[in-house]
């Protein structure tokens, strides 16, 4: 397995997790199967965002004895009143709900407290003008919570949600559809309606958002990562032809920012297969005959896939980028943690040689020897 750091928060997330809806209204044997199978394997993250008492109870049982080896994301505002999964900002709901997860899971905290479902500029103003923020912050104080997190769909919200500077992860939906819809677009109703049907352009919102979060290292952890599966299904990819997971997972896991794909399996089997990312070939890997088509205004942009490899001189130009794209959203004050990253790169761009054999497999006419000139004068080597 392989880890990264969640921002400043010192703990580090399995770059596979695992999401939690597929265990609703299944059985313990369930849970017990997928939750045991993850963390045989290494996986040290999932999300919890369901309401309902019963599924938080079979993850409970089936976490019993290892609690301590899963990093729980929680929700402060997710709730079933009336039977039926909601969201809610009022603060006895998120009390109550709060206090259920630990009753269930048999826990006295939760590791990270996410501020759940904030998509509109209401709901950013209802969670951090509203006494739901405070409620976390209290949390955290106790020590019932370890971090604060917010969930969004919304790049233009979610951008808001980093900018207070309040929370050190972010669970976002992240695939290459999603990347190419419009900003404003409830991405949801693309799942909903079983058709993706928009115009696809890379947008450079949600790129942004993504260096913004490296830039301030705000951790994210991925959703839909494989579309709810559409993006596997000849009939509804929007791509003219199916993704696979593994090249999904990977274009998730190469956008600036995020530490874990978060994978909603049913079977141990299907956790198996997740876990099979970690063993595939670059080639296997590789996205950007897919994505390469649909860059639009985004051309020139890196969105690394490393499809430029292999370097002479081995460098991880994809990782050079990314580090120099949240650099140069305020060249004048980078971030120690972004500087620090740079350097921990086994070679950067000062060892570049100017081939020009990155820019010739390059789908996205990225001036790659110009950047890691610009990279080794930012960062100083
Ligand atoms: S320089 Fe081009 S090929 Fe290389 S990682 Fe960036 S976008 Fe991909
Ligand atoms: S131009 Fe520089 S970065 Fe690109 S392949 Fe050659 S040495 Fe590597």
């Amino acid at each position: 397995m392989i880890y990264r750091p969640i921002g400043k928060t010192g703990m580090s997330a399995s770059v596979i997790g695992l999401g939690g809806e597929h265990l609703d209204n299944k059985p313990f044997e369930t849970a017990d199967a997928v939750i045991n199978t993850a963390l045989d394997n290494g996986v040290n993250i999932m999300d919890v965002f369901m309401p309902g008492d019963e599924v938080r109870t079979n993850i409970g049982r089936a976490l019993a004895g290892r609690r301590d080896k899963m990093l729980i994301q929680g929700h402060l505002g997710s709730t079933n009143i009336k039977q039926q999964y909601d969201q809610s900002r009022d603060l006895p709901s998120i009390k109550t709900y709060f206090e259920s997860l630990l009753r269930c899971l048999k826990t006295d905290y939760i590791d990270f407290g996410m501020l759940f479902f904030i998509d509109s500029e209401k709901d950013f103003s209802d969670m951090f003008d509203g006494p739901a923020l405070g409620y976390a912050q209290e949390l955290k104080k106790e020590g019932k919570i370890r971090a604060i997190g917010a969930s969004s769909h919304n790049p233009v919200i979610a951008r808001r949600v980093v900018e207070t500077g309040m929370v050190d992860l972010l669970l976002f939906s992240i695939n290459p559809a999603f990347d190419m819809a419009p900003s404003g677009a409830n991405v949801l109703d693309y799942l909903a309606e079983d058709n993706f049907n928009f115009e696809k352009n890379l947008d450079p919102r949600r790129a942004a958002l993504y260096k913004l979060c490296e830039q301030k290292s705000v951790a994210i952890t991925v959703m839909k990562t494989l579309g709810a599966g559409k993006l596997l299904d000849p009939r509804y990819s929007p791509f003219g032809r199916p993704l696979s997971a593994v090249q999904c997972i990977h274009y998730a896991l190469t956008r600036p920012g995020v530490v874990s794909a978060l994978l909603g399996c049913s079977t141990r089997e299907q956790v198996l297969e997740a876990l099979g990312y970690l063993n595939a070939a670059d080639e296997e890997k590789d996205y950007s005959g897919i994505v390469s088509k649909y860059q639009g205004s985004f051309k020139g942009s890196c969105v690394y896939c490393s499809h430029c490899l292999p370097c002479p001189a081995e460098i991880n130009i994809a990782e050079v980028n990314k580090y120099l794209d949240a650099a140069l959203l305020d060249p004048e004050h980078i971030p120690q943690t972004v500087t620090e990253r740079y350097r921990a790169l086994k070679h950067r761009g000062s060892e570049c040689i100017a081939c020009g054999s990155c820019e010739k497999k390059c789908p996205f006419s990225v001036p790659v020897v110009e950047r890691m000139k610009k990279a080794a004068a930012l960062f100083g080597l």
